[in-house]
């Protein structure tokens, strides 16, 4: 059983360093529990907060634990009433290739579902944080601009993706040509900046030529810099991730404009919301998955994946995730099929 355990907290980006590659007996259920085969581990931004013991919303990872993460496996052997051998299961593993479960929190997907890995993505966690964030915090009217980042990721695709089904205007930013390229030509969009251009704000401000309504915030830096000038009125931020500062060490140099920025919430009236999905929305899951389950069937809904094979190469490509490395959602293929 290979686990990748934490080693040390990083300090900043992590490194070859934060995590082991350990080997450890694949374990035996007892009464009441089975034994889970791990097919695809999810990587998502959030696992850089579980490194850091700073304060946060959930605990972290204890130093040789193995890292947390969610899973689609299958049931190896099962005690458990519900779960049958061959099972298709959305778990949360962790990085290793085998887990013990007593069912708790364990969604069984069936004996043969038409896109295991999907459960990690547009009809799980990330497909549900952009569509609680942006329906019931952003609130979007027809005719309304959305702007968002990282806008070819499982959020932020399916953001823009839902805002145009909505009757917005939809902006999104990217951190390439390419990614701004298939915003708008396979997803739609109507326009996608490159957060790297030099002339990045001027862009954005040319692209939201009515201002911008909803801000459905994925990256924080200076894509809100860019942004707070051309709110409306009464806009609308779900505060949903930051995650151009997850490696930060320390507050940006330069002034304090803490209170620059609090009078421009002010004067315009907007509405900023942070929201951790399951704890804030968890009882309109069936909801979500009704809706978006029609949504695809129906072709209305695209959904990108990046998958990677092996264990072993999660650091790298989680490391890379957090720079944008990724175009999509960003998996690990665990077992070879
Ligand atoms: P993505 O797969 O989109 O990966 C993160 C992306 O962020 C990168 O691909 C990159 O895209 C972009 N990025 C990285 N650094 C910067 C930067 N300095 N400036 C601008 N963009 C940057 O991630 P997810 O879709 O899984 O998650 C999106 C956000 O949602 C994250 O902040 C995450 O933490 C948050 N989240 C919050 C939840 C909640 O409950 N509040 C639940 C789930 C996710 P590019 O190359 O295009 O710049």
């Amino acid at each position: 059983n290979r686990q990748l355990v934490l080693a040390q907290r990083p300090k900043g980006t992590p490194s070859k360093d934060t995590l082991n590659l350990i080997e450890t007996e694949v374990p035996t259920p007892g009464p009441g529990q089975m034994l889970l085969q791990t097919q695809y581990l999810s990587l998502d931004p959030y696992m850089r907060g579980r490194m850091s013991d700073a304060p946060s919303y959930a605990a972290p990872v204890d130093i040789g634990g193995v890292m947390v993460g969610g899973t689609v496996a299958r049931v190896v052997a099962s005690q458990v009433k519900g779960f049958a051998e061959g099972d298709w299961v959305l778990s949360f593993n962790g990085w290793q290739d085998y887990a013990l479960s007593d069912g708790m929190g364990v969604t069984n997907l069936g004996k043969s579902p038409a896109h295991p890995s999907w459960a990690l993505g547009i009809l799980g966690m990330p497909g549900f944080t952009a569509w609680a964030g942006l329906t019931q915090i952003g609130a979007p009217k027809a005719g309304e601009t959305i702007v968002v980042a990282a806008a070819t990721g499982p959020v932020g695709a399916t953001v823009g993706q839902i805002g145009k089904l909505l009757g917005c205007r939809v902006v999104g930013v990217a951190g390439s040509a390419e990614k701004c390229a298939y915003a708008v030509k396979d997803l739609g969009f109507d326009a996608c900046i490159d957060h790297k251009a030099d002339d990045f704000a001027e862009q954005l401000a040319k692209a939201s030529p009515a201002g911008i309504d909803v801000y459905f915030e994925n990256v924080g830096g200076k894509v809100l810099d860019a942004v707070i000038p051309l709110l409306n009125a009464n806009a609308r931020i779900p505060l949903c991730g930051l995650v151009s500062q997850y490696n930060a060490t320390e507050l940006p140099a330069g002034p304090d404009r803490m209170n620059w920025l609090m009078g421009q919430i002010l004067r315009k009236k907007v509405k900023v919301q942070g929201f951790i999905i399951f704890d804030d929305f968890g009882h309109l899951y069936p909801e979500f998955a009704a809706q978006m389950g029609a949504w695809i069937e129906a072709g209305k809904i695209k959904y990108r994946e990046e998958i990677i094979d092996g264990l072993e190469n999660a650091p790298d490509a989680f490391i890379g995730l957090l720079k944008g490395d990724n175009f999509g959602k960003r998996v690990i293929r665990v077992a070879q099929a």
